[in-house]
């Protein structure tokens, strides 16, 4: 028999360090949370060879006594807490007391320490955990940690650090990490001698983020700030044009803490559905308040991971927040492109304006084709501003090109003036149709930009939505069949299909038992075509089958009512006349994210008149 032992204190250290210390950014991790936690507000972090060969944070908190810095070096020393109750109440990033002594066992490590009211500072030595060397010194305020050669005693685990480079990357997101979370601190990092950060104390978040992320992402990001009961949600969440290949992008705070948590990336997913594409991620910095008793963070070393107590409630918080400030984003962008039209429109005759009113019935003309001077010509075609004006000069106007079948318009109607832009019509229904482009895009103009439109994924948003809204009412519009489709199904289908009959009739479809393993389909929704139908009701069945009971979730009924609406739409490839796709632009207007298709891609590309302008040297 084996006799067990206990392990000695040296390899207790080396063993927590496994869990603590992977790599030189989990250092800099605990040595910053420790120096926020002494109420530091300039932390400078000086790394070498990607932290490999030194890592010195020095900060200007409160500092250790002549006790405490040889203290901080036991396991489970902390000054944080002191009761069980405290564990659930905490206020410092640190509470385990086991960084310190994990650090010190597998590297060679100096602390250097003053507190306010000791006249001198102590530096400690420590070498692979064992103390070496006491020495008083003439330092301010603050700790200086100063660590080298991490891991030079386990060179098992030295042999998985990378490159330099990765693992700067690794401590450069640690400190982007925290100094999210605490704007209020100067944070200095240097690396190899270089400059690489220098982060003064600022008031404002987003100069933080725009510090951190990059100047460019701010313009994209709306603000989140929302309370509720004992919930709270601010930061911002950027536009869904802006987004990654991985969740890099994603900096979820809870009570200050930076966590990666399943449940709240789910809930941020949850509130870009259908805007991002799939595998693609957004850009957000989130800050969740809770009660600290509502969330345990004693659940791992890291403490990257937490527990709440109430985990759906906070998923439909967060996701709710999140999607409801895109909402109003995407919204208010489609006002002020609104407004932005109306003001062009109203202003053509003007100094700086050029181009067409809003309104007025697309023209693909020689003239215009052909001007060769400034857009100011354009302009002359047309009568300026008020509320009446009708296109003049139209006979100067030769038809619409018809004749290669690219654009869609008539003669008659592209002599037609028609009247202004009612300042109650959307966005889509006060653009300009100048046609269709390859059987797939419809090209339009607002005041001063040229429009793309892709007309499938246009018609899946509508036709998603729709269905969305009527299946939440219980209420979906159905067609019923002049002549039934028969379904013959096989034994497993037929199985299926009993199991999940309640969810395909909730979808609209309406099946009887037909003999055998048949059925008969007697209606379908309503704006699906008869052809379809039957292939329909099997996908839909495939797709709940695979769902099984998770078919339930709001995520799988709206993969499947994309999946219809996919079907039931317009596709790529289908030549449309002008009522079509001003049925379409106004159909656009009615629904919610109407810039992306459900599968999360663009609906619309626009290019102004100024990059038109530029394209062709007029800028
Ligand atoms: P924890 O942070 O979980 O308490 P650590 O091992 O990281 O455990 O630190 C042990 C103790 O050392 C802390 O509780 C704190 O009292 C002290 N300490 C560590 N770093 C600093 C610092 N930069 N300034 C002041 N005190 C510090
Ligand atoms: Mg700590």
């Amino acid at each position: 028999m084996p006799q067990i032992e206990i392990l000695s204190e040296k390899l207790c250290n080396q063993i927590a360090a496994g869990e603590v210390v992977e790599r030189p950014a989990s250092v800099i991790k605990e040595l910053l949370e420790n120096s926020l936690d002494a109420q530091a507000d300039k932390i400078v972090i000086e790394i070498e060879n990607g932290g490999k060969k030194k890592i010195l944070v020095s900060d200007n908190g409160h500092g250790m006594g002549r006790d405490d810095v040889f203290l901080c070096f036991e396991r489970h020393a902390t000054s944080k807490i002191k009761t069980e109750n405290d564990l659930f109440h905490l206020q410092y990033h640190g509470f385990r007391g086991e960084a310190l002594p994990s650090i010190a066992a597998v590297s060679r490590l100096t602390v250097t320490s003053r507190i306010a009211e000791d006249p001198v500072g102590m530096r400690v030595n420590v070498n692979g955990g064992k103390i070496d060397e006491v020495t008083e010194v003439g330092v301010p305020t603050g700790t200086t940690f100063e660590v080298r050669d991490l891991f030079y005693n386990l060179p098992a685990r030295k042999k998985f650090l990378r490159r330099d480079e990765t693992e700067f990357g690794h401590i450069a997101e640690v400190v982007s990490r925290l100094s999210l979370a605490h704007v209020g601190v100067h944070f200095k990092l240097v690396h190899n001698g270089k400059v690489i950060l220098d982060l003064y104390r600022q008031r404002d978040c987003l100069d933080r983020v725009a510090a951190v992320l990059g100047r460019n992402v701010v313009s994209d990001l709306r603000e989140v700030d929302c309370q509720e009961q004992s919930m709270g949600l601010t930061g911002y969440v950027a536009l869904a044009t802006v987004n990654r290949s991985t969740t890099a992008g994603i900096y979820c705070f809870v009570n200050g803490r930076f966590i990666k948590d399943r449940v709240l990336h789910h809930a941020i997913m949850d509130g870009y559905r259908q805007l991002i594409m799939k595998g693609r991620y957004p850009v957000c910095i989130l800050f969740l308040t809770l009660n600290s008793e509502d969330v345990d963070v004693n659940v791992h070393p890291t403490k990257h991971e937490v527990r709440f107590h109430n985990q759906k409630n906070i998923h439909t918080f967060v996701s709710n927040v999140v999607r409801d400030t895109l909402h109003a984003a995407y919204s208010a962008e489609m006002n002020s492109d609104q407004q932005r039209s109306h003001n062009v429109a109203s202003n053509i005759g003007g100094k700086n304006t050029a181009i067409i009113l809003s309104s007025c019935r697309p023209m693909f003309t020689n003239d215009v084709a052909n001007c060769g001077d400034e857009p100011a010509g354009v302009q002359e075609r047309y009568s300026g501003g008020g509320q009446n004006s009708v296109l003049l000069g139209s006979d100067n106007i030769s038809s619409v090109r018809e004749d290669d079948g690219e654009y869609a318009l008539s003669d008659t109607e592209s002599n037609v003036a028609l009247p202004r832009l009612d300042n109650n019509c959307g966005y889509f229904a006060a653009l300009t149709i100048i046609g269709q482009f390859h059987r797939s895009y419809v090209v339009c103009e607002d005041a001063d930009g040229l429009i793309l439109l892709d007309q499938h994924a246009a018609h899946e948003r509508i036709g998603f939505e729709r269905l969305k809204k009527q299946y939440l009412l219980g209420d979906i519009e159905q067609q019923e069949l002049l002549f039934p489709v028969v379904l013959e199904l096989g034994l497993r289908q037929d199985t299926e299909l009993k199991e999940h009959l309640d969810g395909v009739q909730q979808l609209g479809f309406v099946l009887e038992p037909f003999g055998g393993y048949s059925w008969a389909l007697k209606s379908i929704p309503a704006f699906l075509s008869n052809n379809d139908a039957g292939q329909m009701v099997l996908d839909v069945l495939a797709e709940l089958s695979i769902l099984g009971s998770a078919a339930s979730s709001r995520d799988a009924y709206d993969a499947i009512l994309i999946k219809m609406a996919c079907h039931g739409m317009i596709r790529a490839n289908q030549k449309l006349a002008v009522v079509e796709m001003e049925a379409l632009l106004q159909q656009l207007d009615e629904v919610d994210f109407n810039r992306h298709c459900p599968h999360g891609r663009p609906i619309l590309q626009r290019l102004s008149l100024v990059e038109i302008e530029k394209m062709f040297r007029r800028q």
